[in-house]
């Protein structure tokens, strides 16, 4: 007898969740080896090819050289704040985009680091709209950065990263994207965007399982965070310089089991076709699910030109009987799993299609959906 119960019978549920994920057999399986962090074989064999795979997937090959890499242990947000809190100097100012949790988490980040800083709220169902970002800039010519979120995964809404990219070099505003839930699932240049520092994390489409997460930026940039940082754990600049200098070793302890996940993850990204190929997977996903779920009633949150193909959300039943946590406890029965609500002001419930799940397991979800809708006549 232990005082810890033993682990739940192991199931293979699927997760449609915006990470942690359904992860592959293979991925898990790289986990099964212990790692010395000192090590060539795992720095120099394992962390230097995926800080230059991550380069690669996300610039042209002329541009590739001008951008780096940056591992950092923790969840995405501890890369979020690091890259906040490193990237502006003192006389810097920064316009956070706010239409959800994520952003409002940047929010919170900026006040906690005392950035000097400025929130447009746009509210959670709407999209940012470029013209109030540039006339915001117009006012205050203090702001030096721009932080949004691509994907905002509170409701699945896809912002306009391209026009508020194309207004950023415009005006010769720092652009930092938090791409956490829509990286490797959605083509992304940074070189033609002019991004300077893009942040996502090993457990979203990537595909790996938790445990740290990276930023891609310009080289200059990287150098120009030197001195800044407002940790000591979250300091950019430092995490990189020691990657550089000593041939991909992490400053403090490394999560080297979640990095060899993360390599086979990466492998098998390639082996799918890359980016490009996962985001039509993503797509499809996505497409069959609205459809599906359409038939049994529900309604999608947002109109479908602003749905990302990462996550949907739907409106709640309005029927008095509708409970939530039954419904979510007779997918789970079935083996599959989806997501609670984020928004504030509208009753939702969130399906991801991110993760190892195909057009065909999304079938399967609908399949057993109409007999999870208990409060609806003719249900189980
Ligand atoms: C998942 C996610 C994060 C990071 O969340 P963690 O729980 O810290 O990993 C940040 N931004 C977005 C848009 C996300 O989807």
């Amino acid at each position: 007898m232990t005082h810890i119960p033993a682990a739940p019978a192991a199931v293979d549920y699927l997760l449609l969740t915006p990470g942690p994920l359904s992860t592959t057999a293979t991925v898990r399986a790289a986990m099964l080896q212990d790692s010395c962090t000192w090590d060539a074989d795992y720095n120099l064999g394992v962390v230097e090819p995926i800080r230059r795979e991550l380069v690669r997937l996300a610039t042209t090959p002329e541009q590739a050289a001008d951008y780096g890499a940056v591992l950092l242990q923790g969840s995405g947000s501890y890369v979020v704040e690091s890259v906040l809190g490193s990237a502006l100097g003192a006389d810097d100012g920064l316009l956070i985009v706010n239409n959800g949790a994520y952003g409002a988490r940047m929010v919170e980040m900026a006040r906690c680091l005392g950035l000097r800083h400025l929130e447009l709220d746009c509210g959670e169902t709407a999209r940012p709209e470029v013209a109030a970002i540039e006339s915001l800039l117009g006012r205050h010519p203090e702001i030096t950065h721009l932080a949004m979120v691509h994907c905002e995964t509170t409701t699945g809404m896809l912002n306009p990263l391209e026009e508020v990219a194309a207004l950023c070099r415009r005006r010769g505003i720092r652009l930092i994207v938090d791409a956490m839930s829509s990286f490797g699932g959605i083509p992304i240049d940074l070189g033609r965007l002019g991004i300077e520092f893009l942040i996502s994390s090993a457990n979203k489409c990537i595909q790996g399982v938790p445990g740290f997460g990276f930023v891609i930026a310009r080289r200059a940039a990287l150098a120009a965070c030197a001195g800044r940082a407002r940790s000591v754990s979250l300091d950019l600049h430092a995490q990189w310089q020691t990657m550089e200098q000593q041939g991909g070793k992490w400053r403090f302890t490394s999560p080297t089991h979640t990095v060899l996940a993360f390599a086979q993850a990466l492998r098998e990204l390639e082996q799918e076709g890359g980016i490009a190929a996962r985001h039509r997977r993503y797509q499809e996903n996505q497409r069959t699910l609205v459809a599906g779920m359409a038939t049994l009633g529900f309604e999608p949150l947002l109109p479908a030109p602003w749905q990302s193909p990462i996550i949907t959300a739907f409106h709640s039943p309005t029927h008095p009987d509708y409970r939530f946590a039954d419904f979510y406890q007779r997918l789970k029965g079935q083996g599959f799993v989806i997501y609670p609500g984020k928004v504030s002001q509208a009753d939702c419930f969130r399906i991801g299609n991110i993760g190892d799940v195909s057009p065909a397991r999304v079938r399967e979800l609908l399949a057993v959906m109409a007999a999870a809708c208990y409060w609806q006549e003719g249900a189980l």
